[in-house]
């Protein structure tokens, strides 16, 4: 099955604003892929919808083959999210915050412990690892947010534009760290809307324009067209 399956999947807001009207899309497992587009085109709807957070108006969703419906916490069990905004608590150490977030979701702390120094070090934040969080720099902290949702081992990690606002260094030290984590399995979809971006991570893209994709297919095949 795909690591995401999308049908026709629409949302009017109680505002009435259509965010998506209509679409449909699949991502394969061990894909790379990116939502592009400008703000306003449905990106974040269509992410939260997938990561439950938003309800659909119509359409199917399904992660690895299960149905977001028929059962949305198996569904949820495979999806690790980093959402937009830093999250996790400033007084806290990368340690704590990674094993508690794990235990959160039910992992023993032996285990997560084991699991925090892998995702840690993944992020290169091992060393920082006992610090307090609030004296991490701009892109630790967003490598934490990478870091702390690879705890629970997602098969498909989800981002929410990842490197909005974030300067050029910081973004490169994320790219890093998310090439690293589909190089060893995991599948990737993120929202963006800097091309070069998706041009230097991507193997497939979807641009999403006023809540429809206007243009879908490898990267490659794409910048031709450009
Ligand atoms: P396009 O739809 O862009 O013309 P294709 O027909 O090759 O291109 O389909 C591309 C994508 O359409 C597929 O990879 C998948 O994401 C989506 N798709 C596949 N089957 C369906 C379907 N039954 N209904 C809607 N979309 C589909
Ligand atoms: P993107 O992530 O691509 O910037 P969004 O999914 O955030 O796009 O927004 C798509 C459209 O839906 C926009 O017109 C936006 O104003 C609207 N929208 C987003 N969230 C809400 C909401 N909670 N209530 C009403 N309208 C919303």
């Amino acid at each position: 099955a795909p690591a995401l399956r999308v049908r026709d999947l629409r949302k009017t807001y109680d505002n009435g604003v259509e965010a998506l009207k209509g679409v449909s899309l699949d991502v394969q497992p061990g894909d790379f892929y990116a939502l592009l587009g400008p703000n306003g085109a449905g990106k974040s709807t269509l992410i939260g919808i997938v990561s439950s957070l938003v309800n659909k108006t119509s359409g199917e969703v399904s992660v690895f083959g299960t149905d977001i419906d028929a059962d949305r916490d198996a569904a949820m069990r495979l999806i690790g999210l980093v959402p937009q905004e830093i999250n996790f608590n400033m007084f806290e150490k990368p340690l704590d915050i990674c094993v508690n977030y794990a235990g959160f979701y039910g992992v023993p702390r032996a285990q997560a412990l084991v699991r925090a120094e892998e995702v840690l070090r993944g992020a290169q934040l091992w060393d920082k690892a006992d610090k307090m969080s609030r004296t991490l720099s701009g892109g630790m902290k967003r490598r934490l947010m990478i870091a702390r949702a690879m705890m629970t081992q997602p098969r498909l990690l989800i981002l929410d534009e990842p490197t909005a606002g974030v300067d050029i260094e910081i973004r490169r030290g994320m790219w890093k760290t998310l090439r690293e984590i589909n190089a060893a399995g995991t599948t990737i979809i993120l929202t963006t809307h800097y091309l070069e971006e998706a041009e230097s991570l991507c193997r497939n893209l979807a641009i999403i324009d006023h809540g429809r994709i206007v243009e879908r297919g490898p990267m490659k095949s794409l910048l031709a067209m450009l």
